[in-house]
């Protein structure tokens, strides 16, 4: 008999990569195999994001595209997952009668038992298995290209989520009314995920959570001596330095970052920690501080870049990438000059340049979206081209050196391997080895503005 199949499409951001994943980690458990084509799915999940109008307008297109998937196999399943699924509701059912089923972002971790529920997929194992949380700790382990030809005996990489939701409404942001206020995992139960991935095989786990660092949990702890254990709070640096202590991981990531919340405790955890990477992503978003207030932000640029200065004083060596908007509302010239300033002054190793999209429901969409098409798109580009020259030249450091890489995937069209350094830096090589999990150095040959170009001279 044909094992039954499923297929998953995700936009937007890690969490929703991570959350994929582990919907397809439930149906792997109930006999369903991935498929690349949509069309001979018997379920397929379209993951969405509502963060920013264009991500939904692809949602939309992905999904009004499934009418010809229902049409050719009226037995076939549509599922819709996510932000969107969260935003819109029945909305979005009535746009497209061919969904089955909808799960908003709040629910996300009770996946398993609203399928259930629903009658899609029948699961006639002890209800327990399925009500526990589906960040269960034998989820496959992920890696970032999808492209890649890498087995099962050679995952790397993958995603943990340590927190939901988000508390800071961003006014901006949709995320804290679709995700929910923030919500922690404990400490045991992430380091006992980890532990167990480690065991088979995993060197690098990267801790999610819309801003890691207002976790905060308890955690148990032992007293040698009497054998008896006691709570105690901990937050994002006592989960880091529990995670630091498994045997067999090599690294350990985190994101995303919020700086009113970085901590001098969190900067001397991440510098005294050899396993932790040296790679902050701190998102800035506007040089200008009436722009951040307005953003509802709380902190301005001199705060911020006090914390670029402690990061860079205890870590030499740290890289730190970040999120710019341009157009938000009422962004005048000057504004502007503010966010190009900051970057030529911080002189980030990346940054991510987007244009400001109105959401509905949100403070800022109040504010009517002022800046006209023309004037985002020319900001747009010039900030996008000074960031990019800048990342350029800081890559370029890297020219004649050697670079101490993960390799973590192969591409299965053209042989080339990808490895990060550290500080995450893509690098890329070729090399006739099998090198997948291992750390080797590279020699860089070529600087670009997204990687390395390498070549393996063992
Ligand atoms: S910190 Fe701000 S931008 Fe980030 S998810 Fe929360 S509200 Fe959105």
């Amino acid at each position: 008999m044909n094992k039954k199949t499923y297929f998953i499409r995700t936009f937007g951001c890690q969490m929703n990569e991570s959350d994929s994943d582990m919907f397809g980690a439930y149906l792997e458990q109930l006999g369903y195999m991935p498929t690349d084509n949509v069309d001979e799915a018997d379920i397929v999940i379209v993951n969405t994001c509502s963060v920013r109008q264009h991500a939904e307008e692809r949602a939309f297109t992905e999904i009004g595209d499934l009418k010809h998937y229902k049409a050719k196999n009226p037995a076939g399943k549509v599922v819709v997952v996510g932000c969107m699924a969260e935003r819109m509701g029945k909305e979005l059912k009535v746009k497209f009668p061919h969904i089955d089923l909808l799960v908003g972002a709040k629910s996300a971790e009770q996946f398993p038992e609203i399928m259930k529920k629903s009658g899609i997929i029948a699961d006639t194992r002890d209800a327990r298995a399925t009500t526990e949380k589906i960040a269960a700790p034998d989820k496959p382990v992920r890696n970032d290209t999808k492209t890649t030809d890498e087995s099962a005996t050679t995952k790397i990489t993958t995603f943990v989520t340590i927190s939901r939701g988000c508390n800071n409404y961003c006014s901006y942001c949709v995320v804290p009314y679709v995700r929910g206020p923030e919500e922690y995992r404990p400490v045991e139960e992430i380091v006992e995920e980890i532990t167990k991935l480690t065991a088979n095989g995993l060197k690098e786990a990267t801790l999610l959570g819309q801003n890691v660092n207002s976790y905060r949990s308890v955690m148990s702890v032992i007293d040698p001596a009497s054998g008896s254990y006691t709570l105690k709070e901990a937050d994002f640096s006592d989960l880091l330095a529990e995670i630091h202590k498994i045997v067999g991981l090599k690294r350990i990531r985190y994101m995303t970052n919020h700086p009113k919340d970085v901590s001098d405790k969190f900067i001397k955890t991440i510098a005294s920690l050899n396993k932790v990477c040296t790679h902050i992503h701190l998102p800035l978003q506007s040089g200008s501080d009436r722009v951040l207030e307005l953003m509802n932000r709380k902190y301005t640029f001199e705060y911020y870049y006090g914390l670029i200065r402690k990061l860079r004083y205890h870590i030499a060596d740290i890289s730190i990438t970040t999120d710019l908007m341009v157009g938000f509302p009422g962004e005048t010239d000057k504004d502007f000059k503010a966010t190009l300033d900051a970057v030529s002054k911080i002189k980030f190793d990346f940054a991510y340049v987007f244009k400001y999209s109105p959401r509905e429901n949100t403070e800022a969409f109040k504010l009517g979206d002022t800046v006209n098409k023309e004037t985002k798109e020319k900001r747009h580009k010039e900030l996008l081209d000074l960031c990019n020259a800048v990342a350029r030249e800081k890559n370029s450091k890297y020219l004649g050196k050697l670079a101490e890489v993960l390799v973590e995937s192969r591409q299965s069209d053209t042989g080339e391997y990808m490895g990060k350094t550290k500080d995450n830096r893509a690098v890329v090589f070729q090399s006739a080895r099998e090198l997948l999990g291992q750390s080797i150095n590279i020699k860089i040959k070529e600087a670009k503005v997204h990687s390395l170009i390498g070549e393996n001279i063992a």
